[in-house]
């Protein structure tokens, strides 16, 4: 079987994407920090979902500078809804690195991006390619699909060395002229054309070069590993309110570290959803007079799921560790998305 020539891979795909890419605000922009910000929310979020929030980011902070100064809690206000917080807490720690170590400007070489806080190899990549025109691939799980369908790679795309070799065959074929532009063509023909299932290969513009369209074995790449199932956290969330305000507790740590939430949490084993709420209330210095349970949780993260039950709580007590929040604070702080919506309906 020929191997697909990069020439006319190249050539194919460019004109493709000139004459079919998608519209998108931060393909306008030439700045790198606005850039930078699309490529951190769109990890792990689609683009219809990640363009208002990537909007609302710019507008709170229209610059590195602006972001750099602004308190984690606004930072992470900004984000509530998109999850994986980690993501915003490292992009306002690169901020601030950038401010610190580079007057403000994010450095152009590979290798400082990379060294920035919570920049990986992919946002490196994409960053330094579109905003600086490095030659440098940029290999998300869209460009990674078409690589291993072009190339019919069949191993397992989960594994360090696949996933090296991956990036091997994606920086051979990064083009001197326009590498931003390259990457961008390879991930938007995964993101609109080789789709994870039934990819479009009769409309694709590269089929005549596709290993995997040949054999016919698109359907069976890339081969993953199966994930492990979905972890099940059983929680229970108390909902105390003192006149107009509510308890919340500001969390250090875990999932939404940096983000208020309603006291309660884990459910240890054996013990009731009641009693696992009156030792996290014990937890705060409060003893409970009244629990009474007011709607169910279910929630699924990318990795775990809440099950379990929000209660309705009376307390006796001055809470240690957690504050009594008005309605107007309530608007501006980071609140985990999930006890928003609770107190939104209750
Ligand atoms: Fe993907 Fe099909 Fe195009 Fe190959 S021909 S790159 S499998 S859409």
């Amino acid at each position: 079987m020929v191997e697909p020539d990069p020439e006319s891979l190249r050539r194919q795909l460019l004109a493709w994407y000139r004459a079919r890419k998608r519209d998108l605000p931060f393909r306008r922009t030439r700045d790198p920090y606005a850039i930078l910000v699309a490529e951190v929310i769109l990890q792990r979020t689609r683009v219809r979902a990640g363009l208002p929030y990537y909007e609302r980011f710019l507008a709170a902070f229209p610059t590195i500078r602006d972001l750099a100064a602004a308190p984690e809690g606004a930072v992470l206000r900004a984000w509530e809804g998109l999850g994986f917080y980690g993501r915003a807490r490292n992009l306002h720690r690169a901020a601030k690195a950038v401010v610190d170590r580079f007057g403000g400007g994010l450095p152009e070489d590979y290798e400082s991006l990379r060294a920035l806080p919570g920049i990986g190899e992919y946002t490196a990549g994409a960053v330094g390619s579109i905003a600086f025109g490095l030659r440098v691939p940029a290999v998300d799980g869209n460009a990674a699909r078409v690589l291993s369908r072009v190339f019919r790679i069949e191993e397992d795309v989960s594994r360090g060395p696949v996933r090296k070799r991956l990036r091997d065959v994606a920086a051979d074929l990064v083009p001197a002229t326009g590498p931003g532009e390259w990457n961008q063509a390879l991930m938007e023909l995964g993101a609109t054309v080789c789709v994870p299932r039934r990819p479009r290969c009769p409309e694709c513009p590269v089929s005549g070069e596709c290993l995997a369209f040949a054999t016919g074995t698109q359907d069976q790449l890339p081969h993953a590993a199966a994930k492990g199932a979905v972890k099940v956290v059983p929680v229970a969330f108390a909902v105390v309110r003192q006149g107009d305000a509510v308890l919340l507790v500001h969390r250090q740590r875990g999932l939404h570290a940096g983000m208020y939430g309603l006291p309660g949490g884990d459910v240890a084993d054996g013990e009731s959803l009641p009693r696992a709420v009156r030792r996290h209330l014990a937890g705060l210095g409060l003893t409970a007079l009244a629990v009474r349970r007011i709607a169910p949780v279910h929630h699924t993260f990318s990795h775990l799921r809440w099950d379990g039950a929000a209660f309705a709580c009376r307390v006796r007590g001055r809470p240690q560790g957690a504050e009594w929040v008005p309605p107007d604070r309530l608007r501006e702080i980071p609140l985990v998305p999930l006890h928003r919506r609770l107190l939104s309906v209750l």
